[in-house]
C-alpha cells in the first residue's frame, strides 16, 4: 500500500534506454543522450530486484524501455522472472520492429502479454512519426498472435495534425484482428516539437470523432491488463478501444497501481514526478535483500498522490530513460 491506500503491485521495468526508432514524442531525431551501457542494470540485477519486489507483494511486471528488444537477453530475463514465487504476470511493451524474431522465444520463456506501439498504418506517416518500417511491425504483430500470447494490445499516441486520419484505419485493423486498441494522450515526457497545444488531442475529441463512425458502448468493468485505460466497445466494427487520458481525466491517478524501475536502476514511484530512489548504488555496493526491500518501501512511501503533468511539468530526462 502507498500512503493513499492504493495497492501498488505492478512494476514496469525499463531494460534499456536505447531504441531502434525515434518517435517524435519520445526521442527526437538526432538524440544522443544515451546513458553509458555499464550504468544499465544487468539481467541478474533486474531479476534480483524482481525477486525482492515479489517478496514485497508486487505481482505484475512489464518489461519496457527504450526498446526492450534491442537488448538480446530479454527471453532469459523473462525465463528467470517466471521462476520467482509471487510473479503472476509478465508483459512486454515494444515497438514491434524486432518482434518477428522474438515472439516465439518470448512466449516459450513465459511472457504472457505484449503491447505493440502502432501510431499509424500508412507507411509514410508511420515512418514520419517513428523513423521505422510499419511492415516490420505488422509482421511482428502477426508473429505475436501466432505465438499464442494471452493478449496482444495496440497502443497509439494521439497527435492532432499528425496521425488523426489514421485513427479510423487503426480501429478497423484492431477489429479485423480482434486486438484491443488503446488511444493515448500525449504526455510531456520529453521536450519535443510535437508537445504543443496544437498537437495535443484530448481523448474526448478522439471519442467524438469515433462516434461519428460508430456507436461507443462503455465497458466500465473491462480491465484488459493492469493499466488505467477506459474501454469502449464499438458496436458496428466490434473493436475494443481504450482511452488513456492522463491529462484530461482528473481521476487518472486515483487507482494507480504501479511504480517504475529505470534502466539505470532508479525506482520511480510516479512517471510525472521527478522523485527517484536509487537501487543501483545499493545493488553494486553489496547490499543484502533486506536493504533493497527497505529502498523499495521508501519508494512506496514517497509515491505522490498524482502526476504533475498539468502543473507546467518539465521533464528532467527523456521517456526512453525512464521507461514507458
Ligand atoms: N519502445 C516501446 C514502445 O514504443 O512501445 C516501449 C517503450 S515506449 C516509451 C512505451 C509507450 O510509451 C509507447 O506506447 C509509447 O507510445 C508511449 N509514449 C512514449 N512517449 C510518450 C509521450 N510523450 N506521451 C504519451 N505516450 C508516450
Ligand atoms: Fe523508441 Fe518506444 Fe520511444 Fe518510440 S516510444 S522512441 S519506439 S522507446
Amino acid at each position: 500500500m502507498d500512503p493513499f491506500g492504493r495497492k501498488i503491485d505492478y512494476l514496469r521495468i525499463s531494460v534499456t534506454d536505447r531504441c531502434n526508432e525515434r518517435c517524435l514524442y519520445c526521442m527526437p531525431e538526432g538524440y544522443k543522450g544515451w546513458e553509458n551501457k555499464p550504468d544499465h542494470l544487468t539481467a541478474e540485477e533486474i531479476v534480483r530486484v524482481v525477486r525482492v519486489a515479489a517478496g514485497l507483494g508486487f505481482r505484475k511486471f512489464r518489461l519496457t524501455g527504450g526498446e526492450p528488444l534491442v537488448r538480446g537477453d530479454v527471453p532469459e530475463i523473462v525465463r528467470a522472472m517466471t521462476a520467482i514465487p509471487g510473479v503472476e504476470c509478465i508483459g512486454l511493451s515494444t515497438n514491434g520492429m524486432k518482434l518477428s524474431a522474438f515472439a516465439k522465444p518470448l512466449r516459450e520463456a513465459g511472457l504472457r502479454t505484449v503491447n505493440v506501439s502502432l501510431d499509424a498504418l500508412d507507411p509514410a506517416i508511420y515512418h514520419r512519426i517513428t523513423g521505422g518500417d510499419v511492415a516490420r511491425v505488422l509482421a511482428g504483430i502477426r508473429a505475436a498472435v501466432d505465438a499464442g500470447f494471452e493478449r496482444v494490445k495496440l497502443n497509439c499516441v494521439l497527435m492532432r495534425g499528425v496521425n488523426e486520419a489514421e485513427i479510423w484505419p487503426l480501429v478497423l485493423f484492431a477489429a479485423e484482428h480482434g486486438l484491443p486498441l488503446r488511444l493515448i494522450e500525449l504526455m510531456p515526457l520529453t521536450t519535443t516539437e510535437v508537445l504543443t497545444e496544437k498537437n495535443f488531442m484530448p481523448c474526448g475529441e478522439a471519442m467524438q470523432w469515433l462516434s461519428r463512425h460508430d456507436e461507443l458502448i462503455p465497458q466500465p468493468d473491462c480491465r484488459l491488463g493492469h493499466g488505467p485505460a477506459k474501454y469502449f466497445l464499438l458496436k458496428q466494427t466490434g473493436a475494443m478501444v481504450g482511452f488513456v487520458g492522463a491529462l484530461t481525466n482528473e481521476h487518472f491517478c486515483d487507482n494507480c497501481n504501479k511504480m517504475r524501475l529505470t534502466a539505470d536502476g532508479k525506482v520511480r514511484p510516479c512517471l510525472g514526478n521527478h522523485v527517484e530512489v536509487d537501487l543501483r548504488a545499493a545493488l553494486r555496493s553489496g547490499a543484502n535483500d533486506g536493504a533493497l526491500k527497505e529502498l523499495l518501501e521508501t519508494a512506496l512511501r514517497v509515491k505522490p498522490l498524482e502526476h504533475q503533468f498539468r502543473n507546467q511539468y518539465q521533464p528532467c530526462r527523456p521517456m526512453t530513460a525512464i521507461g514507458g
